[in-house]
Parts: structure tokens; sequence; C-alpha cells
């Protein structure tokens, strides 16, 4: 079974990836600063996520819109009238909860499981989820803007846009990734329910009827994507909704779900939303077009366009349906880093951590170092080829902080693919004892100058490399 967060949280602290924000004032509840490898890491991830949806297709136009945006565009997409969670106070604990979602948090005052004391509770009543700011110096009605609770309505009311300006056929999409922010009103596990998260998401614009293959499509892609960078078959499952979960305009959604919570008992209680991919109907071109559409029961007075699509061979007009596959990227990143971690006996019988992440997600891909740091053709030449390995794209790292054995297992815990040793059969001129005169030093064995030794993280296995083949030899491993 994959680590639980919390084995994942003390190693994120421990190692650089993810630390709780604003600690040194006691932190902000709920949010959480990526670390020097952490930022790698979760780049690794936005960037294997707009390879495959943008570099690897040819039907997806990519952007990156602003997160403050007109407020008419929330009025119209319903998010001001309903874009809320239903909140509930407990009498006795003053505790406020989300009414739709059991919990496994403890209650505050009585120090149990919530559901324990959830007898005395409130009517749920609505509470908006959308953060509220001001747009220019004047606190006034007129100047309220919200952060984006999603990326999604960037994409729809560009869509007009993108269809001129880069000769888009239906079907196509638009891909984003971007921050969104919602006031949550229990955020907690970690990154996996914050107030301030970044988001993946493709709007897929196609002719209605066609709606429910391209869902199944998407479904597909975005399964698969999760797979071939790492996460195990056992640990991610799609989950189709029930009619009546599904938003009032979606036609169907189905979730890809981890196991985020695998020490729960209740195995039905291990499972989590990774991405939910929707089947969005009309709904959002239509409530964006000015005029009135009787279907969805709105009359935009504001919008100057109409978002109408007409087929530029059979001049049919119709107004495109949309599926939606949306992701977490700090909720992939979790899973990711929780379906990696593993242990095993190192050679001193201590236990290692070895995080086994997909080598185009690792945050350092190759770690050079010097057999000892005391030597300085072995420190100059380990320099030299992390800095060619770093000029060819590879991102390598130099390290001569301690000795062999524990440089490993520090690069093990982080999940870089390859260490590299630069060591005296190098350079040829054999190991000296202290003190020993280099000439009396035992010869190298043949055919070893200018090799290094490539250990590998998972095998721990150890082969030895021309420096001149050492690119290719890292770069055919690594992938994409
Ligand atoms: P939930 O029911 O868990 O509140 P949701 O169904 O409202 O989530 P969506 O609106 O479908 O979530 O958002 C799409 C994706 O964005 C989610 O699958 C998740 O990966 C991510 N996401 C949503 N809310 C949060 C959050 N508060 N923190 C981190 N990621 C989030």
């Amino acid at each position: 079974a994959a680590a639980d967060i919390g084995i994942i949280v003390s190693l994120c602290k421990r190692r650089g990836f993810i630390f709780p924000a604003s600690e040194i004032y006691g932190g902000l509840g709920s949010t959480w600063d990526y670390g020097p490898l952490g930022v790698e890491l979760k780049n690794n991830v936005k960037r294997a996520w707009w390879k495959a949806v943008v570099y690897d297709r040819d039907d997806i136009e990519g952007m990156d819109g602003a997160i403050l945006m007109n407020r008419l565009v929330w009025k119209y997409s319903g998010h001001e009238a309903t874009f809320s969670d239903p909140l509930v106070d407990c009498r006795e604990c003053k505790g406020r909860f989300r009414a739709d979602k059991t919990y496994e948090l403890d209650c505050p005052r009585y120090k149990r499981k919530v559901a324990a004391c959830s007898a005395n509770l409130t009517e749920p009543r609505a509470f908006n989820l959308m953060f509220k700011t001001q747009v220019g110096p004047v606190e006034e009605d007129a100047a309220l803007a919200y952060l984006r609770p999603e990326t999604a309505q960037s994409m729809f009311v560009n869509f007009k846009n993108i269809v001129d300006s880069r000769w888009r056929k239906i079907p196509f999409g638009i891909a984003q990734i971007g921050k969104a922010f919602r006031n949550e009103i229990v955020p907690g596990n970690f990154t996996f329910r914050t107030r301030e998260f970044e988001q993946m998401e493709i709007e897929f614009f196609c002719k209605p009827g066609t709606d429910a293959d391209w869902h199944a499509h998407w479904i597909e892609e975005r399964h698969n994507w999760y797979l071939r960078y790492g996460i195990r078959a056992e640990n991610l499952r799609r989950y189709v909704q029930q009619p009546e979960e599904l938003a009032h305009y979606a036609r169907a959604c189905t979730d890809l779900q981890y196991r985020f919570f695998p020490e729960r008992e209740d195995e039905e209680k291990q499972w989590d939303e990774l991405e939910g991919i929707a089947n969005r109907t009309d709904y959002d071109l239509s409530v964006h077009s000015k005029g009135k559409h009787d279907k969805w029961q709105v009359h935009n007075e504001h919008s100057t366009q109409s978002l109408v699509y007409r087929d530029p061979v059979t001049n049919e007009k119709f107004i495109p349906y949309v599926i939606e596959p949306s992701a977490g990227a700090d909720r992939a990143t979790l899973a990711f880093l929780m379906d990696a971690y593993s242990e095993k006996p190192g050679p001193d019988g201590e236990s290692r951590v070895v995080l086994k992440l997909h080598p185009a997600l690792a945050p350092i891909k190759v770690a050079v170092l010097p057999l000892a740091r005391n030597k300085p053709e072995l420190v100059e030449k380990a320099k030299a080829i992390k800095a060619d390995l770093q000029r060819h794209g590879i991102r390598a790292v130099y390290d001569d902080t301690a000795a062999i054995g524990k440089l490993y297992a520090r690069q093990d815990e982080i999940g870089t693919p390859f260490c590299v040793t630069v060591d005296y059969d190098t350079l040829g001129i054999g190991k000296t004892k202290d003190g020993a005169k280099e000439e009396d030093a035992p010869a190298s064995p043949a055919g070893l100058l200018d090799t290094v030794t490539v250990r590998d993280r998972d095998t721990w296995e150890q082969v030895r490399v021309p420096i001149a083949g050492l690119r290719d030899f890292l770069a055919d491993r690594l992938g994409t």
C-alpha cells in the first residue's frame, strides 16, 4: 500500500518539498509553501500534463488567463448564486462543518470524531466559497471582484478569441493551468484541500451528439496519464456520479479517485477525488452568450457576443458541448508522492526511504558525486560533468557534503533516479593511501579511464559508463 499522508507530510518538511506557510508566525490554517524540491516536482507534474494534453495532441490550444475577472462572468456562470457548500454549526463544540461530508476530524472541544457531536447541529445554510476582493482604491459595491474559484471560465469567455485567432474547428479544446481560490469550510489533509490551490483544466468543445464519445475518450486518456507517470492501478479508480449528485447542467461526470487515505478501516472511505471529468453540455457557452436561453432560464443582458458556432463545411449552427477534465495540480503532486514512497533495508540494516518517482517527475534527475571531496581532481571532474549535463537540459546537482554512502541514501529519499560517481579510476590516477606518493598507487584497471559509475535508485545496481556516452545513457533512461 502507499504511504499515508502523515508520513508524506513529515518527509516533505524534512527534505524541503513542502513547508507549512507563514510558519514562523504560527502559520495560516491549511496554507502550504512548496520548497526547493516541491517546486521542481510540481512544475514537473504540470509539465507532464501540458505535454500530454497540448504538445502530444493536435486538437488543444493552451492559455493563461487572469485570476481577477469581471464580476459578470460569475453572475452568468451561476457561481454568485450557487457556488456554495452547505454549512452547519455544532452548538456544542462551536465547530463549523460541511453538511454533505462525513468527517474523520476530531471535535476541537470534545476531542472526539465529529460524527459523535453532530447530533446538535444547526440546519445547513448555503455558504458561498468565493473569496471577495476589491479592484481599485474605492470601497464600494461596484469595485467588488472575486478571486476565481476555478480556471474554467476564462476558457469559456475566450472561446471565440481562440476559434478566430487560431482557425480552430470543432472538435478542439483549450487547456489552462493556474491558481484557484475557494474559501473552504473545512480545509485539511495537507495539500488535499486548501483554500488556495492550482488546477489543470481542459475545456473540450464538441458537436452535440458526439459528446458521450468524447467524454469516454477523456476518461480513458486521463486515467492512463496517471498510470503512465507512476500511480499504481490498485490505487486509482473511476467513480461514476449518480444522477442526484450531478450539477444541474451536467449530463454525466466520472471522477478519478485516488486512495488518499489508505489508513482508514472502511475501504470505501479510503478514496477521494483526484480529478473530475464532466460532460457539461452546452451550458457554459449558452449562458455567456448574449440573449435569452430558455433551456437554462438565463437571459444574458451583458455579454457582447454570441458563442454559437457555425460549421464551416455544413453551415450548421450550434452551441458546442463541453467535456471538462478538471484536475488539481496539488492533489496530483500529493498522489504521486504517496505512491512513490517506499522503504527498504539499507546496507547497514537500517530502513531506507526510496521515493520511486517517475524520472520525468523527479525533482533532480542526476546527482554527480566525487568519491572524495579532498581530491581536487575528483571534485573538478565531477563539477564539469554536472555542468555538461545541466547545459544539455538534464537537471543535475553536484554534492560532496557527506560520505558516498550517505549521499546515495539522501538522493534515494528525494527520488533522484541516478547517481553518477567520479572515482580514481575515472582519472586513471589510482587510489593513494594518505601520505603515499601518487606513483606508488596501484594502477587503475584497464578500460576504466574516463568512465564513471552510474547507480540506479530502484535497484541500487551500478554500471560503468564512458563519460563520452553518459548524456545519451541518461537521456535514454530518463524518458519524458
Ligand atoms: P470537492 O467535492 O472535494 O470539494 P469539487 O468536486 O468541488 O471537490 P472540482 O470543482 O471538481 O472539485 O475541482 C476540480 C479539481 O480541483 C478537483 O478534482 C481537485 O483535484 C481540485 N480541487 C478542488 N478543490 C480543491 C481544494 N480545495 N484544494 C485542492 N484541490 C482542489
